[in-house]
């Protein structure tokens, strides 16, 4: 078969069996996907049709150590050989997943030592939602159940991270979201102040934060908000939260965003960037003082696990990924060349009139879109325009239109060179030019 042929023919299999996550169906029965991938290397993919593009999201800001890593492949093949899978029910274990644990504890900020798996970052989420209630009622106190959160936060699609997702269309989508889920303002401490005072310290077992918010669109903690936010949660007996599922692994700079604010959470969640996307990994850590009092005051069983908790190919492959991580000293390099997008973006708000702000920290970046004039949004989103045009060129980038909000998302990476953060930011410089002229 030529191909086209193949390719349309994936087309019409996809629109008949394949129901797409966070799509728009429509869409894709209508005009069909825009793009079905069959390769990558380093930061490009390569689609059916023969379309190189480079990938300026990592896809879903996941594949931190790029593509067509065979070292990755190979150390599942290995693992799989020998044990591709066993359980971790009834205190069984097996050698990868420890391994890991012990090196996610010496990677993590503080004590931070001790780790519950999961398969990605809602189910870290729902995990960290009943390990918080689990612990103050092992303590004595079963009231403390309410999960504050943010609006513009993200933590993903189960019943429960839904639920404390800040980001209203997700709540609409069914209209019922689980209780004892309530929402702040943004990095505002006087809203999070307010809300304890009204739903009392003694209701709520958690306040969860993503240090830098990426589904909301990329909005970064300020300075000095976690710290107070660290300050407040001791004082009025909350667990602090952290949702690193996109932070976690280099993505700011350093190893964990938390770092950036030296503040140690009570519990950290991670995902994504633990394998690069290459197989489905995440966890919950929490604290050598929550560890000790699980396994202390704990009578029973520890009644939440997921068949895939500390899967062992998926640990192998984590293992790996941190390796090179390490080895290739990519944390520094996303600090490095998160200035050099930072720069880009700097360069194309001079040249562009409705540029708005620009942010950056380490390689997960935001460029605003506003009305040249009056500095507020269009009255019609602007970057699902200037993410079509830079997709036509060659570049794959995010938008986050709710709320008001007008952004193109950015998180290549970062294995990322000089050379293609320079192409990345040529290609969205044409990419504008071309909104512009329809403006
Ligand atoms: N938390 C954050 C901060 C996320 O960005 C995401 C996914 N984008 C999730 C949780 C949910 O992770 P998953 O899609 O792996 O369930």
């Amino acid at each position: 078969m030529m191909k086209t042929d193949v390719h349309e023919m994936l087309i019409d299999l996809d629109k008949k069996h394949f129901i797409h996550p966070t799509s728009s169906l429509k869409q894709q029965h209508e005009s069909g996907a825009p793009f079905i991938f069959s390769s990558g290397e380093g930061v490009y993919l390569t689609d059916t049709k023969g379309r190189k593009v480079l990938e300026g999201m990592s896809s879903l800001w996941n594949v931190n150590i790029g593509y067509g890593r065979k070292e990755l492949a190979e150390a599942a093949y290995e693992q799989m050989s020998k044990l591709a899978f066993t359980n971790s029910f009834s205190s069984m274990s097996n050698e990868p997943a420890i391994r890991l644990a012990a090196k996610l504890a010496e990677l993590a900020p503080g004590n931070l030592n001790a780790v519950f798996f999961t398969s990605g970052g809602s189910e870290s989420n729902d995990t960290a939602y009943k390990l918080v209630r689990y612990y103050w009622k092992l303590k004595g106190l079963p009231d403390k159940k309410k999960i504050i959160s943010q609006k513009k936060g993200y933590h993903g699609v189960n019943i429960g991270a839904t639920s404390a997702t800040g980001i209203s269309p997700f709540h609409t989508l069914t209209n019922s979201p689980a209780p004892d889920f309530v929402h702040v303002d943004t990095f505002s401490i006087d809203s999070l102040k307010a809300c304890i005072e009204k739903e009392g310290a003694d209701n709520i077992a958690a306040f969860l934060t993503e240090p830098v918010q990426g589904a909301g669109g990329v909005n970064i903690a300020p300075e000095g908000y976690l710290q107070e936010v660290r300050a407040i949660c001791d004082e009025h007996n909350i667990l602090l939260i952290a949702d690193e599922v996109i932070t976690g692994f280099g993505r700011t700079g350093k190893m964990f965003a938390c770092e950036h604010y030296s503040v140690v959470p009570d519990l950290l969640l991670f995902a994504k960037g633990v394998t690069s996307g290459y197989i489905p990994l995440g966890g919950v850590m929490v604290t050598d003082a929550i560890h000790r009092e699980l396994v202390e005051r704990s009578d029973g069983t520890l009644l939440h696990g997921y068949t895939y908790s500390g899967h062992a190919t998926a640990c192998a492959v984590g293992l790996k990924n941190i390796e090179i991580l390490e080895r290739e000293n990519l944390v520094e390099n996303s600090r490095l060349m998160g200035e050099e997008l930072l720069n880009g973006f700097k360069e194309l708000q001079m040249e562009f009139d409705f540029i708005g702000e620009v942010r950056a920290l380490g390689l997960i970046g935001a460029i605003e879109m506003v009305h040249p004039i009056t500095k507020q949004r269009f009255d019609s989103f602007i970057a699902p325009r200037v993410s079509e045009e830079a997709a036509k060129r060659g570049l794959i980038v995010r938008t986050v239109v709710f709320e008001g909000m007008d952004t193109v998302v950015f998180s290549p990476p970062l294995i990322i060179n000089k050379q293609e953060v320079q192409e990345l930011i040529s290609i969205m410089r044409a990419a504008l030019a071309a909104v512009q002229e329809e403006l």
